[in-house]
């Protein structure tokens, strides 16, 4: 394993500071795309909930206007005769107006009794109810017959009428099941004057209304079933966008993390040899001087330099002496514990921290160091081993001391290995 410094306090951690911010942006994107999804799918229920009302209204005004025209025909033709069955009566309002038959016989002796707009608003509206469901009332605030009193519905939508409203509707929770109710007015024409005049009424006034009750359970029923398939469907999209963009944002991240990492690894590892380059071994060197001085504890270091490279490259070749480089880095690093640091520190120079480690200790390590090189040679291109030998300079923490005087005493140690003849270690605590 590739020693490095035993606190990596790497401090800036650019992958996962980006991931995060991706992580943010998703976050983001996801909610908007979530609360656009439920504002669309808000709209498109609620339009189809309009449509679906919007069916029920047309249906109650063609009906209302179905009526009003049945009565207007009726009305014009001075009321219509029917078969009068056994349980019928003549009606005694219409008896009071002088001139009208209200009962007549053919000439087969079949008996025919006059029924007038209101009754036989009576009679359409009690087939409606048996055969649709419907509930036709005609009603007004003061009504000619007292069981045509309104309720609570028909009694706001004729206040409604007398302010001047053209119609009235709501959806109401009758014990029957829900219905919705259309109100709309009658207004007082010639014709009518003639049995309503004795109430007051006047041409134009709005004598009362006629109202609508529609079965609403298919329709609620229908509404429910849009409000089902509008979530089934936006729970769907949602679920699929949210998995597309976790799948994108996923893979984004984990391509942006390997190029990050492969930028750091680029920004701080010597290309040849692979270990940490020269500023970022003096970073973390730095870190860890800082932190020993701190505590306090010891820590030492060795500069290594390569005897004679110049002559590995003129008489191998300088693909040999990368080749060198390599294999004496190799080696070196080999000797050292997992938290020791080494690092290229120049051509055929390298810089070995050495953390909580004295100056005896450090002494031993780079014995052991300058054995390893000693010891194992590297292949020439023509298959003979080239001995290399390593000088190296020690020096160890002092109280005050900095990363300058540390390597500056190194120096002069490795200097004086190498004015003593090479192949050893000197120190300058
Ligand atoms: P000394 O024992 O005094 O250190 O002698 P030396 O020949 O090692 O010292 P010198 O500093 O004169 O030579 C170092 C040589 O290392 C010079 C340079 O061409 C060579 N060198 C520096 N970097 C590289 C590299 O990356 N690859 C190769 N092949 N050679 C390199
Ligand atoms: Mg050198
Ligand atoms: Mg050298």
């Amino acid at each position: 394993m590739k020693p490095s410094a035993s606190n990596d306090t790497g401090s800036n951690h650019p992958a996962s500071s980006s991931s995060e911010f991706v992580k943010r942006y998703v976050g983001i994107i996801s909610l908007v795309s979530t609360l656009l999804i439920i504002v669309i799918f808000w709209g498109f229920y609620s339009r189809t909930t309009k449509l679906i009302h919007d069916q029920l209204l047309h249906e109650a005004r063609a009906f209302f206007e179905e009526i009003v025209q049945t009565r207007h025909w009726i009305i014009n033709q001075k009321g219509v005769y029917v078969k009068m069955l056994p349980d019928m009566r003549a009606d005694p309002n219409l008896e009071t107006i002088p001139g009208l038959k209200t009962v007549i016989t053919d000439q087969d002796g079949e008996r025919y009794v006059l029924r007038n707009h209101a009754v036989i608003t009576r009679m359409i509206s009690a087939l409606a109810q048996k055969e649709q469901n419907f509930i036709i009332d005609i009603t007004s605030l003061n009504p000619l017959n007292p069981d045509n009193r309104p309720d609570g519905f028909e009694r706001t939508a004729l206040e409604k009428f007398e302010a001047g409203a053209a119609e009235y509707y709501q959806m109401d929770n009758a014990p029957a099941g829900p219905m919705f109710r259309y109100m709309a007015p009658l207004v007082t024409q010639k014709e009518c004057l003639l049995c309503h005049e004795s109430q007051g009424y006047k041409l134009g006034d709005i004598r009362g209304g006629i109202s609508i009750s529609v079965p609403a359970q298919r329709v609620i029923h229908e509404i429910n079933q849009a409000r089902i398939y509008t979530i089934i469907a936006a729970i769907t999209l949602l679920f699929l966008l949210l998995s597309v963009i976790i799948y994108i944002s996923h893979h984004f991240v984990k391509d942006l993390k390997k190029s990050e990492h492969l930028l750091v690894e680029l920004a701080t590892t010597d290309s040849l040899t692979g270990i940490l380059n020269r500023g970022e071994g003096i970073r973390r060197i730095q870190q860890e001087i800082s932190r020993s001085l701190r505590v306090p504890q010891p820590l030492s270091i060795i500069l290594v330099d390569i005897d004679y490279f110049k002559r590995i490259n003129d008489n191998f070749g300088h693909q040999v002496g990368d080749r060198v480089l390599q294999s004496v880095s190799a080696n070196l690093t080999s000797v050292l514990r997992n938290y020791d640091l080494i690092c290229r520190y120049g051509g055929e120079e390298f810089l070995i921290m050495l953390p909580t480690t004295e100056l005896s200790k450090a002494l031993e390590t780079a014995e052991r160091l300058r054995l390893v090189i000693a010891e194992n040679s590297t292949a020439s291109e023509d298959g003979k081993s080239i001995a290399i030998t390593i000088s190296l300079g020690v020096s160890s923490l002092q109280e005050g001391d900095s990363l300058d005087g540390l390597v500056y005493r190194a120096d002069n140690a490795l200097y004086i290995a190498k004015e003593e003849g090479r192949n050893q270690v000197q120190f300058i605590a």
